[in-house]
């Protein structure tokens, strides 16, 4: 198969604002591109959408790319229509003052810039720490606090407003949230070209998954609801070639190198053992990765159900920042080992370790 990367879809999706348990806007878009492609679209209580081809097939393969984002929770309005926030996932808070973020309420979408006192103005001991979280807060050029209500409310959300550029002459892309707004888009795109000719054996769940970085509580759901057979999740790695990344602690990875493929006690032998074998074959690259536990994404909470499990991912720099860059080559290559493997299922096929 020869695949083309949508490159619309792929900037829809990345700057659609979905930061974690607010992913509903982003979700829509995934229903309303796959919805006529595959047998059926299902959606549950927390958001995950379910595109399903050949659901009475006995042997099941969840596919999981989480849609959502690392994002800002405001919790308070102050007088001065300042907004106070709580992290939707990990934020280093060096990477946060001056950042201009998008607040999205029901009132619409507004432009805010994370505010914190001016460095000339901090002594000597304030500049050698990072923020404090606490201490920072977003600026919405509102005049007060009735002001700001008028446009957002406490419960409302934020994400970073960086749109979605090539960069480089490498066909390298940087957004905001690749992390993991391209492993939904991944799982999208399989379930697209599978579409094309159903003729296979397995049954193929691709989901499209929210919360994962406050705890994977959707693929936790969507795997005890499913109980695949067998379950990849399509998330982010870190890629090495870049100042401070350590060979020795990530790996030898990089973009452009393909997809990163992980092994270890979270994994199935033999599924990536076929998943490695299916890349010589077709000549797709690959990098390997060795993880020594159960992962911090969707992996750890598919395997929990009981499914033979694997981790592919896409090489990142400057993960959960405000740019983050990933190669389009990379994740031409996932997609056309993940059809591969899943199109060479056969009747009876065994993935016990022993
Ligand atoms: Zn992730």
């Amino acid at each position: 198969m020869s695949y083309e990367i949508n490159e619309e879809f792929l900037k829809k999706l990345v700057t659609t604002p979905r930061a974690t348990g607010y992913e509903f806007p982003a979700q829509v878009v995934v229903k309303t591109y796959l919805e006529n492609e595959v047998d059926k679209v299902e959606v549950d209580n927390v958001g995950n959408i379910y595109a399903i081809i050949n659901p009475d097939s006995p042997f099941k393969i969840m596919l999981a790319g989480h849609i959502d984002q690392i994002g800002f929770q405001i919790s308070h309005i102050d007088d001065n229509g300042y907004l106070w926030f709580h992290p939707l996932g990990g934020f280093d808070t060096t990477t946060l003052p001056g950042k201009r973020v998008r607040v999205i309420s029901d009132k619409g979408e507004f432009l805010g810039v994370i505010g914190k006192k001016a460095v000339h103005l901090m002594k000597a001991e304030e500049r050698k720490k990072a923020p404090e979280m606490e201490k920072l807060f977003i600026d919405l050029g509102c005049k007060d606090k009735e002001e700001a209500l008028k446009k957002v409310d406490v419960g409302d959300f934020a994400v970073f407003d960086y749109g979605y550029q090539r960069l480089g002459d490498n066909n390298y892309a940087v957004a905001s949230g690749f992390d993991d707004a391209v492993g939904s888009f991944i799982v999208a795109e399989i379930m697209k070209e599978l579409s094309k000719d159903k003729s296979f054996f397995a049954g193929v769940y691709g989901i499209s998954t929210v919360q994962e970085e406050i705890g994977l509580r959707g693929a936790h759901i969507a795997a005890e609801k499913i109980k695949p057979d067998i379950g990849i999740a399509f998330d982010v790695g870190f890629a090495a070639y870049a100042p401070e990344m350590e060979k020795k602690q990530i790996g030898d990875t990089k973009l452009g190198g393909g997809p990163i493929i992980s092994i270890g006690p979270n994994f199935n032998p033999v599924v990536v053992k076929k998943i490695f074998e299916l890349a010589d074959k077709n000549e797709i690259p690959y990098q390997k990765h060795a993880a020594q536990r159960g992962t911090g994404n969707d992996a750890n909470a598919i395997q929990l159900s009981g499914a033979a499990t694997a981790l592919l991912a896409i090489p990142n720099r400057y993960m959960h920042t405000a740019s983050e860059i990933i190669s389009l080559d990379d994740v031409k290559n996932i997609i056309q080992l993940v059809v591969a493997f899943i199109k060479s299922i056969k009747e009876g096929d065994s993935f016990l370790p022993l």
